[in-house]
């Protein structure tokens, strides 16, 4: 078993963040963890959920010094308080930056937050939001292996491999719903730049003709 040990002191608002009460609180959750592990149970500590995005850093550094490096994990948190409706988002900026800094786990939340109970939908859009901000915070902290997948669509990018870039996609029935809005027949090019202006396309061709080229030259007797 493990105990989780949650903040009730936790900013509620930016103005909030970073003051007296919520540092005294981490205080006595890095007390509480001890005596745990002492015990010979594990702890996960649980915080804050609104920040500006410059404190979060500090936020990090101070929770694994108080708590010995227990499990960290954070409600977003969300670095601007004016955009309810769009909390998913507000609070993705600051799950990424925590992650990156060092949070173990980062608690979702949904277009709904502060403003009522969220559906089936909003709770799809707070996961997978989440899941850009964990993914990108694995990314930038090299985890082994997390870069793959990005190269992976770079290559099918590259390629202009359509089917292979939805079966790569997370999300892959959005991205394939938005490709075919504008563009019913399979190309190669998207309809953002046109057939015309497609510099995917026109690289690989320039390439392909430069290839040719070089091969043609190779091949050809000297005289
Ligand atoms: S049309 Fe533009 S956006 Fe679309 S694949 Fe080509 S370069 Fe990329």
């Amino acid at each position: 078993m493990a105990y989780s040990l949650g903040d009730g002191l936790r900013p509620g608002c930016l103005a909030d963040a970073s003051d007296e009460a919520q540092f005294a609180e981490l205080d006595t959750l890095g007390e509480l963890g001890r005596r745990a592990r002492a015990a010979g149970v594990q702890t996960i500590i649980e915080g804050p959920g609104h920040v500006p995005f410059d404190q979060i850093e500090a936020n990090m550094k101070r929770q694994q010094a108080v708590c010995d490096g227990a499990p960290f994990y954070v409600l977003g948190p969300v670095v601007t308080d004016v955009f309810p409706g769009h909390d998913h988002i507000t609070s993705a900026m600051g799950a990424l930056a925590a992650a990156y800094h060092g949070a173990s786990f980062l608690c979702y939340v949904t277009p709904a937050e502060h403003l009522g109970l969220p559906t089936p939908q909003d709770v799809k859009a707070g996961c997978i939001t989440y899941k850009i901000a964990a993914h990108a915070a694995d990314v930038a902290r090299k985890l082994p292996g997390a870069r793959d997948w990005d190269d992976a669509m770079a290559d099918a990018r590259g390629s202009l491999d359509w089917k292979r870039q939805f079966e790569l996609a997370f999300d892959g029935d959005a991205a394939r719903t938005i490709r075919h809005r504008d563009l019913k027949e399979e190309g190669d090019y998207c309809s953002m730049c046109g057939r015309q202006w497609c510099a995917v396309r026109i690289s690989r061709e320039v390439t392909e003709k430069i290839v040719a080229q070089q091969e043609g030259g190779r091949s050809s007797p000297s005289t």
